[in-house]
């Protein structure tokens, strides 16, 4: 064990030193069809984003130099949200990263699936599709704030499911004090559709993710202990994991998924924003963008900036993270937990679980 730690230990400078892109992360809009209760990004149904965002040729040109410089072929080409299917130039985008090598996936609420839609991205080569969906219909209209959003999204995944389109489908499902008392019945109903992945990550105090809604340090526990029991008892039926946002201690890092902590933000993962702004990833603050692809390339910022996510974590987390012991491993946990910590506004996931066991 002690030989597998000092491994990952030594890979995870390796990669701070050669940051090699291995996501590209897109923001196409901060438009939405929902107003979820929980939205990290604040999206709304207003065009807010609409007039400042990257156009069809601004992020094909992009998208080609990169190819220029890195092997498409080693980078997954992320679209998440807003709704990425509010841009009609989805597909169009999607084709093109595919035809210049890239593998390319979307995170989606679901709504928009219909069945044109199943059929251009399949058209256009798409390799995995994350659809979200936070629990039993109860809890998921109430989070989505839309009456029968959970119907109209179940309707779509089964339509997915049953068509010829081959990309990989999976579920994410954002977990509050609403849905964590009941994700068994969850798992259990997404076995009957037919779904072979979910990933629950925990909501994190960001944008309208706030308040009642968040995770008491008990209902952390109930969660990661969940996930530890069912990915066991269900293996053979449905990959149940936790999403890559921090850091649990020895007792759940590699039970609870099948690798331990890495935050890859700006070191493995680089995002461009609605706006052409550069950032290690799409739910970090505004406040650590590295630049903007309208002043400068990617590849320019990538290779020349970034130094805060990959020697200066440590300055920048020390005021919430100085002497703690786990350091090593965690380093923070997820980069975009930062802005949360320093606030005062929540504690980072081990200190949680600490407190809920009376440590
Ligand atoms: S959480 Fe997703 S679906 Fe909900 S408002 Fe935000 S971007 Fe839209
Ligand atoms: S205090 Fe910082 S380094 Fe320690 S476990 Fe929490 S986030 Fe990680």
């Amino acid at each position: 064990m002690l030989e597998k730690l000092m491994a990952f230990i030594e890979h995870k400078g390796m990669l701070q030193e050669k940051h090699p892109l291995r996501y590209l992360l897109w923001e196409p809009t901060l438009r939405c069809n929902l107003e979820c209760l929980h939205c990290s990004n604040e999206c709304t149904t207003e065009n807010t984003s609409r007039l400042n965002e990257l156009t069809t040729e601004e992020i094909k040109n992009e998208l080609s130099s990169i190819a220029m410089h890195y092997d498409p072929k080693e980078i997954t080409f992320v679209v998440t949200g807003g709704e990425p299917l509010m841009r009609h130039d989805l597909t169009e985008v999607g084709a093109f990263a595919s035809s210049l090598g890239y593998q390319w996936s979307i995170t989606t609420n679901g709504l928009l699936l219909n069945k044109n839609t199943i059929r251009s991205l399949k058209e256009a080569h798409l390799g995995s599709i994350a659809v979200s969906l936070d629990g039993i219909e109860e809890h998921h209209d109430k989070l989505r704030n839309s009456q029968g959003a959970y119907r109209r999204t179940v309707e779509n995944i089964r339509r997915f499911l049953a068509s010829d389109n081959p990309a990989t489908l999976s579920i994410l499902c954002c977990v509050s004090s609403i849905n964590v008392h009941h994700l068994g019945e969850f798992v259990k109903e997404l076995m009957d559709i037919g779904v072979r992945r979910v990933r629950f990550g925990p909501i994190y105090g960001a944008g309208r993710a706030q308040g009642e809604l968040m995770l008491s340090d008990e209902e952390l526990l109930k969660l990661l202990v969940f996930i530890r029991e069912e990915r066991v008892r269900q293996r053979n039926r449905i990959d149940i994991s936790l999403s890559d946002d921090g850091y649990y201690g020895a007792e759940f890092e590699c039970h609870v998924r099948r690798n331990l902590h890495y935050c890859g933000a700006g070191i493995e993962w680089g995002a461009i924003l609605y706006d052409g702004c550069v950032s290690g990833s799409t739910n970090i603050s505004r406040k650590y963008n590295e630049g903007n692809i309208r002043n400068d390339s990617f590849v320019d910022i990538w290779e020349n900036r970034f130094d805060r996510y990959r020697r200066g974590r440590e300055t920048l987390f020390a005021p919430y993270c100085a002497d703690c012991e786990e350091w090593i491993l965690c380093e923070g946990g997820g980069f975009h937990l930062l802005d949360q910590y320093l606030n005062g506004t929540q504690e980072c996931g081990y200190k949680k679980i600490r407190s809920a066991y009376g440590r």
